[in-house]
């Protein structure tokens, strides 16, 4: 028998009170019960989302909302800009295209942040640019960017809003949609929500949906404006996710118990336990600067293929990592330590890292990255 670990970027662990409210008997979406559940749940995305706007549920993965995110605001022929810092980044430049906008990249070095100056030049040089793109954490490097100072930045333009693809964020670090002028903020279900993969969720400022009264691209299945008039009414336009819905009923009853502040800071500390232990164990992080809180992306060593790495965890030990994209496949594997994670997750993965680089012949001593996430862990 082999007991499995799941310590994917998503999906993630879903906590057993969340799996046993979905086991419930399905419910009707447009019978009575459903009413206090969608009311209950709408309240705790604004809570987590900390905005007083409407956060739209979409019946997607995340790049539903992300797709969603530019066809509802931009019209074709309208220019954007988007910071490529990553595979997920990169990925803005694909949706943008699909849906005729004129995109500028922002290419960030994979491994870097933006640096807020680079979008307010882009800025000054082209005022004409209605959106910018980029991530909050981007997953596939565990790089986060500095969305408050870019908030601040596009405050300052009435006709350019700010869309932040938080889907490895919200729920891990502070974003404080309102405060820092984000205008449209996405997150999905399987990352730290702790749901399983089915949900796209959706902020949207003033200023956006006054954006999204012009825009002429066709949308839909993802249709903000239908959606807004419809779930300010405890309905969605189309069948929604009913057992995720219900199982995130659950998840923000664990969230609220723990609290906003709280669970921030056990989700920082399990990140720094991580990243030094990584680094006591002898290896490198691959962020070069802002590490995301809510993974941590690890060079392979000299000599060590990323992939046996992140091979060798499941196959030899039942955990399930993920390796490096594009060309950083077989450089990098990523651990995550977002959602329902707590201190063992962290050492487990440290413990099985070391062990499979020691059996691929790498000179580890076992328990030193172990040894110094304990520490960081007791000292909470
Ligand atoms: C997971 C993820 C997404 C969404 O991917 P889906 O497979 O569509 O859920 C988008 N952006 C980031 C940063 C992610 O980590």
């Amino acid at each position: 028998m082999l007991k499995r670990y799941l310590l994917a970027p998503g999906p993630t662990p879903v906590p057993p009170e969340v799996l046993l409210a979905m086991a419930r008997p399905m419910i009707h979406h447009r019978a009575p019960e459903f009413d206090p559940i969608f009311a209950e749940v709408r309240e705790g995305l604004k809570w987590l989302f900390q905005t007083r706007n409407d956060v739209l549920m979409l019946a997607a993965s995340g790049t539903g909302g992300m797709e969603g995110a530019v066809s509802n605001f931009l019209s074709p022929g309208d220019k954007a800009l988007y910071v490529n810092a990553g595979k997920f980044g990169e990925r803005w430049g694909k949706l943008c295209k699909t849906f005729g906008v004129q995109a500028t990249e922002l290419k960030v070095e994979w491994g870097q942040a933006v640096n807020p100056q680079q979008v307010a030049d882009a800025l000054k040089k082209d005022p004409s640019i209605k959106a910018v793109y980029l991530q909050a954490s981007e997953t596939s490097t565990g790089v986060s960017h500095d969305v408050k100072a870019l908030g601040e930045l596009i405050k300052g333009y009435d006709n350019t809003i700010l869309v932040v693809d938080a889907i490895t964020a919200l729920g891990v670090f502070d974003i404080k949609t309102d405060a820092w002028g984000l205008d449209v903020v996405i997150t999905g279900s399987q990352k730290a929500l702790m749901l399983p993969p089915g949900m796209a969720f959706v902020s949207v400022s003033d200023k956006a949906w006054a954006l999204a009264d012009k825009a002429k691209n066709a949308a839909f299945y993802f249709n903000f404006k239908k959606e807004r008039e419809t779930q300010t009414k405890n309905q969605t336009a189309w069948t929604p996710t009913v057992s995720l819905i219900v199982g995130l009923q659950e998840v923000f009853r664990i969230m609220k118990a723990e609290g906003l502040e709280n669970m921030f800071a056990r989700q920082g500390r399990l990140a720094l336990a991580m990243r030094e232990g990584v680094k006591a164990a002898g290896m490198a992080l691959f962020a070069k600067e802002s590490p995301s809180d809510a993974l941590t992306a690890v060079c392979a060593p000299d000599g060590i293929d990323g992939q046996a790495i992140y091979k060798n965890l499941r196959v030899q030990y039942g955990m399930t990592a993920a390796g490096g994209q594009d060309h950083l496949k077989g450089k990098i594997f990523r651990l995550s330590h977002m959602g329902y994670a707590d201190s063992f997750d962290v050492i487990a993965a440290l413990a099985a890292t070391e062990m499979v680089l020691k059996g691929l012949g790498h000179s580890v001593k076992l328990g030193s990255g172990v040894g110094k996430a304990q520490e960081i862990l007791m000292a909470k």
